[in-house]
């Protein structure tokens, strides 16, 4: 077994402290750290103030063996975190001809700026013997060294690039300090929560050591992380798969995929190993399917189309729903949802159509529960409809509808065989 690492994030930012900014870049270290199986102890905030900085970094060097900077690296007078870090440290900065280069041409190439001011030369300023950073997403460098065993890692602020820079230089950074890969994959599940897949996992969780299982709840989603520490990516596979296995086994098929980026790619992925074809009638959820779908590039090959149909009138004049089945049932109901996707599937010529109908609320319809919402999928098979019930909050409850739905499709596409 290696080092156990403990990682200290300092991010600087006055914008931070008043609240205008949320501190995006903490949060997304400290994922990629954990990623790497390195725990992180703290999170320090410190505002645009040299002295206060420093008292941080004398706090954090006690207690961590790494500290990653985030911000404060840019050309203006507030941008102090290189020559603070740099003096605690008792680095003195050197200047880099090659870095005022490639600013100088970031200028005038990439952002058309013409000539750059010389307050940017700041940045050039990097301390003595540090591992240099390029950033290739703006103009401010980061940087990396080691002094009396404590690595120090500085990053720049915009999200954008903090992130960019972590994965690209960082992260290699970080892996050389130790001989062990962490591998990890992601199962996604949707249509449970966080505690009953907890409870469901609980006795298996509790008797994993390497790799290790672990829970996270995403709105609307849950991800189940499971990490091994090995010699190779190989001998960490070897160890993942039987434990990736087993939780399948254990959730069954609320697990929509590993590794995919959301729930959405997850369905057209499917939808296009099958042939098959989607459209949409929604009206609680506003197109928010439609959204979701038409994000992912290549969208076209399984969305054909979509119709947010709000009133009941466009419920009528666009998908056919019989007014008189609106009056007597109410516009939210399990009969307004199926005729909505009989009608769009006929509309838009596609194999599946998705709808929905419901109260998102705050007001409710006299006849159903705020949240209650109907959606329904239309096959050439038949009628699907459910219920839902759960959700509380116009954002909420639209969400869920929307990830019930997508996830009806997907579950007719996963048992059917078109090919
Ligand atoms: P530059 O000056 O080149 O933009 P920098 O490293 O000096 O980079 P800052 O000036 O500290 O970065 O911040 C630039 C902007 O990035 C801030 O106005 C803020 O919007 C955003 N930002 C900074 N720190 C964070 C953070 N921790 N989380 C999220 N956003 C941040």
């Amino acid at each position: 077994m290696g080092k156990h690492y403990c990682a200290e994030i300092i991010s600087v930012g006055t914008e931070l402290l008043l609240g205008s900014t949320i501190n995006t870049d903490a949060a997304d270290v400290s994922r990629y750290l954990s990623e790497l199986g390195i725990n992180v102890y703290y999170h320090t905030v410190v505002g645009d103030n040299p002295e206060r900085l420093a008292a941080a970094v004398l706090l954090a060097r006690g207690r961590a063996d790494i500290i990653i900077t985030t911000g404060g690296l840019g050309p203006t007078c507030d941008d102090l975190t290189k020559q603070t870090l740099a003096s605690s440290f008792g680095r003195r900065l050197i200047f880099h001809e090659e870095l005022a280069e490639s600013m100088r041409r970031y200028f005038r190439e990439v952002i058309g700026a013409g000539e750059m001011t010389e307050n940017n030369l700041q940045q050039a300023f990097l301390p003595e013997g540090c591992e240099i950073f390029h950033n290739e997403w703006g103009t401010a460098p980061g940087c990396a060294f080691e002094e009396g065993g404590v690595h120090v890692l500085m990053l720049p602020g915009p999200p954008r690039e903090c992130n960019a820079m972590f994965k690209s230089c960082a992260l290699p950074y970080l892996r050389r300090l130790s001989d062990e890969t962490i591998f990890s994959h992601t199962l996604h599940i949707v249509g449970v929560g966080e505690s009953a897949i907890e409870a469901k996992l609980r006795e298996l969780m509790n008797s994993l050591s390497n790799p290790t299982l672990a829970p996270y709840a995403k709105e609307g989603e849950v991800m189940l992380r499971v990490t091994a520490k090995a010699g190779s990516v190989a001998e960490a596979e070897e160890l993942l798969e039987p434990v990736t296995r087993q939780v399948r086994e254990i959730l069954g098929d609320v697990v929509y995929g590993m590794d995919v980026p959301s729930l959405e790619k997850a369905v057209f992925d499917l939808l296009l190993e099958k042939k098959m074809t989607l459209c949409t009638a929604e009206s609680c959820t506003g197109g928010l399917i439609a959204k979701r779908m038409t994000d992912i590039s290549g969208a076209s090959a399984v969305f054909l189309g979509g119709a947010v149909t709000y009133s009941n009138e466009s419920k009528t004049a666009i998908l056919g729903v019989p007014r008189q089945l609106i009056e007597e049932k109410g516009a939210v109901s399990e009969e307004v949802a199926r005729e909505m996707a009989i009608g769009a599937r006929r509309v838009f010529g596609a194999e599946l159509a998705l709808s929905t109908t419901g109260l998102a609320g705050p007001e409710g319809d006299g006849r159903n529960p705020v949240g209650t919402v109907f959606v329904a999928l239309a096959t050439e098979d038949g009628v699907l409809v459910r219920r839902l019930q759960r959700a509380v909050g116009r954002g909420r409850v639209r969400l869920l509808a929307a990830n019930a739905a997508l996830d009806m499709a997907r579950r007719f596409a996963q048992i059917i065989d078109k090919r």
